[in-house]
Formats: C-alpha cells, sequence, structure tokens
C-alpha cells in the first residue's frame, strides 16, 4: 500500500477505496519537538485499540469522527480528511504547558474547561495561537474556530465521564479536526494516552505519556493499564 506520509506515532497510506486512509500506530515515542524518542513496547496496539474504542463510543453519541474500521491490532481504516493545521487542546485540571504558562500547581481543578489552539507546525514547535493570530495566519475563520471551540467542549463533556466510570480523571487532551469530502467537519486522528493525561482517581499516578516525556518509569505498564480500564 502506497505510503502516504509518516508522522512521529504514526504512518498514513491510502486505504482500499478512494477517500478511506490506513493508520498504522506505531511503538515509537517522542516528545518535547521530536528532541527524545523511545520505542514503548505495545504502544501502537493500546493507542490503535483505544481510539477505536473511544471514536466507536463518540460516534454512538452523536459526534461525527473520520473512524471506520479496526482493520488489525494496530491499524484502522478512516475517513480521508483534510486535516484542519490546528491542535485543540482541553483542560479539566491544570499540568504540563499550562502549569508552566501560568504557575498553578499541576493538579489544580479548572472550573470551566480551558481550550486553547496550538498552530500544528514542527519547525516552529507547535505555538500556542489566540484567536486573531489564527486569523492572521488564516488557518481557521472566526466561525471555525467557534465551531472547533464547541465542538472540543461537547468531546469533552461525553469523555469526562466516560473516563470516570473507569475510574481515571481526564485531565486534558489534544483532538484534530478535518474536513471530509461530503464537507462535514469531522473529528479526526486519535484519542490515546500518547494524546490525553489520564491520573488514577485514587492515587492520582499518571498513566500517560507524561511517564516517558518525565521518565517517571513504568511506561508500558501505564499504557496497558489504560487499555484494560478502557476496553473493559
Ligand atoms: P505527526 O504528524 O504530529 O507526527 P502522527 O504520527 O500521528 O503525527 O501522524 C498522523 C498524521 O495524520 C497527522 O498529521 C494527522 O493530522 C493526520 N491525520 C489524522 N487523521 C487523518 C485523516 N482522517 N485523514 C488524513 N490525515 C489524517
Ligand atoms: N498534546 C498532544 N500533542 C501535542 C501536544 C500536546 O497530544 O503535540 C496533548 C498532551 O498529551 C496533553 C495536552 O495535549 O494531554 C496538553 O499538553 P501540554 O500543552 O501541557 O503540553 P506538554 O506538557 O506535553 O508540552
Amino acid at each position: 500500500m502506497k505510503l502516504l506520509y509518516e508522522g512521529k506515532a504514526k504512518r498514513v497510506y491510502e486505504g482500499s477505496e478512494p477517500g478511506r486512509v490506513r493508520m498504522e500506530f506505531k511503538d515509537s515515542a517522542t516528545a518535547f519537538n521530536g528532541q527524545k524518542r523511545a520505542e514503548i513496547a505495545g504502544k501502537g496496539v493500546v493507542n490503535a485499540a483505544v481510539t477505536a474504542r473511544i471514536f466507536q463510543w463518540l460516534g454512538g453519541q452523536g459526534i461525527e469522527t473520520h473512524f471506520l474500521e479496526q482493520i488489525d491490532d494496530r491499524t484502522l481504516d478512516v475517513e480521508r480528511l483534510t486535516m484542519i493545521g490546528l491542535e485543540v487542546v482541553v483542560r479539566n485540571w491544570v499540568a504540563g504547558s499550562l502549569a508552566q504558562r501560568t504557575g498553578l500547581p499541576e493538579g489544580t481543578p479548572i472550573e470551566v474547561p480551558v481550550v486553547e489552539f496550538y498552530y500544528k507546525n514542527d519547525a516552529l514547535g507547535d505555538p500556542l495561537l489566540n484567536d486573531d493570530h489564527i486569523r492572521l495566519l488564516g488557518v481557521a475563520s472566526p466561525d471555525l474556530v467557534a465551531r472547533l471551540r464547541q465542538q472540543a467542549l461537547r468531546v469533552n463533556q461525553l469523555l469526562v465521564p466516560f473516563f470516570r466510570q473507569r475510574r481515571l480523571i481526564l485531565v486534558d487532551f489534544k483532538l484534530e479536526f478535518g474536513w471530509s469530502p461530503s464537507g462535514a467537519l469531522k473529528l479526526g486522528d486519535e484519542i490515546s494516552p500518547d494524546t490525553c493525561r489520564l491520573w488514577d482517581e485514587a492515587t492520582r499516578e499518571r498513566l500517560d505519556k507524561d511517564r516517558f516525556r518525565r521518565d517517571l518509569g513504568g511506561v508500558e505498564e501505564a499504557y496497558q493499564e489504560i487499555y484494560r480500564r478502557v476496553m473493559a
């Protein structure tokens, strides 16, 4: 199959029919804009399964997504989207770059979820953009920004209880959206321990990519634990 794109975490192939692409989830992990790299055994399988499970469930809750079907343990077929060049981050608890930017301690609860937009641009290190920056760059119209924000908040409202039922706190996560050939705005990419911060409800133990980013150890075990809880 023709490789269309090789990213840091996935390979994207031309699909078996037009309008489809095949996403293969790799075990490779990168952090800090590609400066830190490692292989995390089993990560691709976990992320493919978790993404399939969550996208299927979100679809049932009325969210339009690119998900079509799981092909094998690390491969999903999805609708080919024209991706919007923004990463949409939703935050329920202070962590990561928000803690650094504001000085608020990690683990501070956020009453009204915070939505942020980052420019998908590796050369620039995916910088944070405000609404005026987005307009200046022409990445999305103000109307589209409003729709992305609303959609991301809807997904958050669904995912917080989804993870709470699994004794997990959804601290923050990143979404990507794109346009389907029919002109519908759809949720694309993945939702996995690579793209979410997930803390154990009781112990606050981090069960996500922060274990790799911060050299906390037990990386593979954390991914397996998320697999168990999400697939249960
Ligand atoms: P990165 O590009 O950040 O290294 P990945 O390794 O996850 O990330 O690569 C996957 C690429 O596929 C991303 O650029 C993502 O925007 C893109 N993508 C996700 N879903 C779709 C889709 N449905 N159609 C086309 N491209 C997609
Ligand atoms: N995130 C992501 N891809 C990115 C940047 C962030 O999936 O390129 C996710 C990350 O896993 C976390 C959330 O978005 O769940 C917020 O990340 P943050 O801005 O705190 O960045 P970091 O601490 O990773 O630099």
